[in-house]
Parts: C-alpha cells; sequence; structure tokens
C-alpha cells in the first residue's frame, strides 16, 4: 500500500457501520464524500511544516478570488466562522478585547438577529460574547401574516452597543437581504451571513458579497466536497484578520513574531494572546483540502452535474414505481434535483429505513408534509440500487 492509498475502511475494524445516504451533506453523517485529489492534497500537505499565518494569507487570495471578497479564512466550519465573525465583530484591532472574549459586558457587543433566522447556530454568534438581540416579526413563518423584514425595525434597535448584524440566508430570506443591507450600511454596522448550506449554487460563493455584505459563513465539508471539519469567513479584510488573530496559535515572542499580511500591525496595541477560537484550529490539511475542494467546485460544470443526478433519480424513481414520488429539478430547489417521496407516516418510515442493514438515510425536512426527500448530493452511486430495494423493503 502507497501512503496515499487509505485503508479500504477504517470503519470496519472499528465497529461503525457505513450508510446509505440520500438525505444530504449532513454533519451528523460525515459531511461531504472527498474527491480523491482533495484527498490526495490533503496527504501531501501533511508531510511538511509551513508557517499558518502564510498558508492563511494565501487561502485568504484563493477565497478572495473565488467569492470577489476583500479577504478570507479557513476555519473549522461555518459554526465556527460565525463565531468568529461575531468576535471580530466585537473586538476589531482591540487586542484587550480579543483577550477578554467571551467575557464582553464591559464594551459593545450586541448582535441583532431577526426572529425568522434564529436557528439553532445561533448559539455558535453568541459563544463569542456576543448578546443576540431579537428583531421583527415571524409573520411569515407563522402564517399569521405577509411582511418580512422592515428597515425601521432594524433601525430602531440600533443602539451604541449594537455591533453587527447577522442574517441567515436562504431562498426565502433573501429577499430581505437588501433591505438588512442598506441600514447596515448607512449606519456602519457589519453585515454578517449565515449561507452555510446555500451551495450549490456556485453563483452564490460571488452573491451576498457582491450585493454588499460584510461577512459571509460556507460550510466546507457539506456541497463544497472538503474536508468535513472545514469551512471559509470570507469578507472584510479587517474583520477576516481580526477573526484570523483570534484564531491563530500566538504562543510567539513579539519579537520574532512574523504577523500574516492581512494583519497591518500598526493597528495593534500589542500581540494578541491566544483568542476565543484556538479551540478551532484549522490545520493545514484542513486548509489545503478545502482550498483544493474550492477549486473543484468553482470549474465543476453545474449543469452537467445535475444532469447526471437527475438520470440517476429518474433510474430510483423508476424502480419505485406505484408510489407517489416527484422529481424536483435544480432549477426549484435551488440546489440539486431531489426525489419527494409522499409517505403515510415520513418519520415511522425514516425510522425503518435507519433500522435497514445497512442504514439508509432520507432528508426528514419536508416530514411535517407526509414527504421524505430523497436527496442525492453524496449519495454514491453503487448505493442507489440498494437505497431503491431498502425503500420498496421498508413500504
Ligand atoms: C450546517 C450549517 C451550519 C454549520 O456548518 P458547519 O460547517 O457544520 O459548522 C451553520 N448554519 C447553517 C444554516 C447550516 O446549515
Amino acid at each position: 500500500m502507497s501512503p496515499s492509498d487509505p485503508p479500504s475502511n477504517p470503519y470496519e475494524s472499528l465497529g461503525v457501520r457505513r450508510r446509505i445516504n440520500a438525505a444530504g451533506a449532513l454533519t451528523r453523517l460525515g459531511g461531504a464524500v472527498m474527491a480523491p485529489e482533495v484527498m490526495a492534497a490533503m496527504a501531501a500537505a501533511s508531510r511538511a511544516s509551513v508557517d499558518i499565518g502564510e498558508l492563511q494569507d494565501a487561502a485568504s487570495s484563493r477565497i478572495a478570488e473565488a467569492t470577489g471578497a476583500e479577504a478570507g479564512l479557513v476555519t473549522t466550519g461555518a459554526a465556527a466562522a460565525l463565531t468568529l465573525a461575531a468576535a471580530a465583530s466585537i473586538a476589531r484591532w482591540d487586542v484587550a478585547k480579543m483577550a477578554a472574549l467571551p467575557h464582553a459586558d464591559a464594551f459593545p457587543r450586541d448582535i441583532l438577529i431577526p426572529r425568522t433566522h434564529r436557528t439553532g447556530y445561533a448559539h455558535a454568534l453568541a459563544a463569542s460574547g456576543a448578546r443576540l438581540v431579537d428583531i421583527g416579526h415571524n409573520d411569515r413563518g407563522t402564517g399569521a401574516g405577509v411582511r418580512g423584514l422592515e428597515a425601521w425595525e432594524i433601525e430602531t434597535a440600533l443602539t451604541p452597543s449594537v455591533v453587527a448584524m447577522v442574517f441567515s440566508v436562504n431562498a426565502t430570506s433573501i429577499v430581505d437581504l437588501p433591505t438588512a443591507m442598506a441600514v447596515c450600511r448607512a449606519n456602519g454596522v457589519p453585515l454578517i451571513v449565515d449561507a452555510a448550506a446555500q451551495l450549490p449554487p456556485k453563483e452564490n460563493l460571488r452573491r451576498f458579497i457582491s450585493m454588499g455584505v460584510d461577512l459571509v459563513a460556507f460550510s466546507g465539508g457539506k456541497a463544497l466536497g472538503g474536508p468535513q471539519a472545514s469551512g471559509i469567513l470570507a469578507g472584510r479584510r479587517d474583520l477576516v484578520a481580526s477573526a484570523l488573530l483570534q484564531q491563530l496559535d500566538m504562543d510567539v515572542a513579539p519579537e520574532t513574531w512574523v504577523p500574516p499580511k492581512m494583519v497591518d500591525r500598526a493597528n495593534l496595541r500589542g500581540v494578541p494572546h491566544h483568542g476565543i477560537g484556538r479551540g478551532f484550529k484549522a490545520g493545514k490539511e484542513e486548509i489545503v483540502g478545502l482550498l483544493t475542494a474550492l477549486d473543484r467546485f468553482v470549474k465543476a460544470d453545474d449543469a452537467a452535474n445535475n444532469a447526471a443526478l437527475e438520470a440517476r433519480l429518474k433510474a430510483i424513481a423508476a424502480a419505485l414505481d406505484g408510489l407517489d414520488i416527484k422529481l424536483v429539478p435544480a432549477r426549484q430547489t435551488g440546489r440539486v434535483p431531489v426525489l419527494e417521496i409522499a409517505v403515510s407516516d415520513a418519520l415511522a418510515m425514516s425510522a425503518r429505513l435507519q433500522r435497514n442493514d445497512p442504514p439508509v438515510h432520507l432528508s426528514e425536512r419536508h416530514a411535517a408534509r407526509g414527504v421524505l426527500t430523497l436527496d442525492p448530493q453524496v449519495l454514491l452511486p453503487e448505493h442507489d440500487a440498494p437505497l431503491a430495494a431498502a425503500i420498496r423493503a421498508a413500504l
């Protein structure tokens, strides 16, 4: 076995079962399945010593190219990127604030969050020491009304304690992004966008930055196909630099420290200590792996990939003849094509599929309306036939 050959199944010796994943690149199921090219780049990266700050500077240039942002940082995931984005908004260049986080009650630390955007990942923002301030209403989400976020609601909440606003973007919420952008811009408040799972389409790499947002977070281990524990924070150079400083290993002598190029040392009163992000360091393997995956993702032919996925979905649907199945094309999902399978009790069916050998996962995202979604984003082609057989058996 050459060093580039991985052991055929490292999970077997651990007694951990491989699963058939038609639920998407979910973090709890291991995220993306990496291309051999990404794996090889990570293995090669592991065989050398490099300055991580210098490597992050190089990553910044690549991420800037791919996103149109001024700068970028490889993080250990979108959740880590959100914590760092919040920490950067609070501390900026202030090393004393960097040293204090997550204890931030002595200085401005409020982050505005629309009520419709409060996801489980709000915890990642709060972990920085930020205080989340809820704004707006959830009329659309509850079906009580038609109105989204309004400019005056944001303006009213903009006190001197506010350091940033966060926006969880998706196909539904994006209509409110220009409003949030305009108010934040006019008031000099950074807008942080959680776009963790908004890839594909690859146009979204540039979309939010081109709309003028200050920071955007993407997952590296979902559709990007990078290492599972990787992500991107892209945006304004000063904020990305602050985030980087709070993530780097800072056990350095001020006399010999060579800061990353994106850090303008004249802005710093001193040399920061280990920051709030030190516990989520991105390693050389993750950084190189993420950049390799990003390059592949940018160059990929989305139309051809979606056509190939559609052909596979049609074959699976044909094998499930007789079921109530709908193929939803990529242009409608905004990502990849999926099959929607209507069943009488979606969660009971999902539980049965997970008891299959090997366990099978369909997406439960529409279970509330009696639908299990077959999402082929990371489904291995050799799993298509056993997947169809398992669905038949579970019915
Ligand atoms: C997956 C996800 C995250 C977290 O991403 P990781 O890369 O796993 O840290 C954050 N926000 C949203 C909306 C997500 O879907």
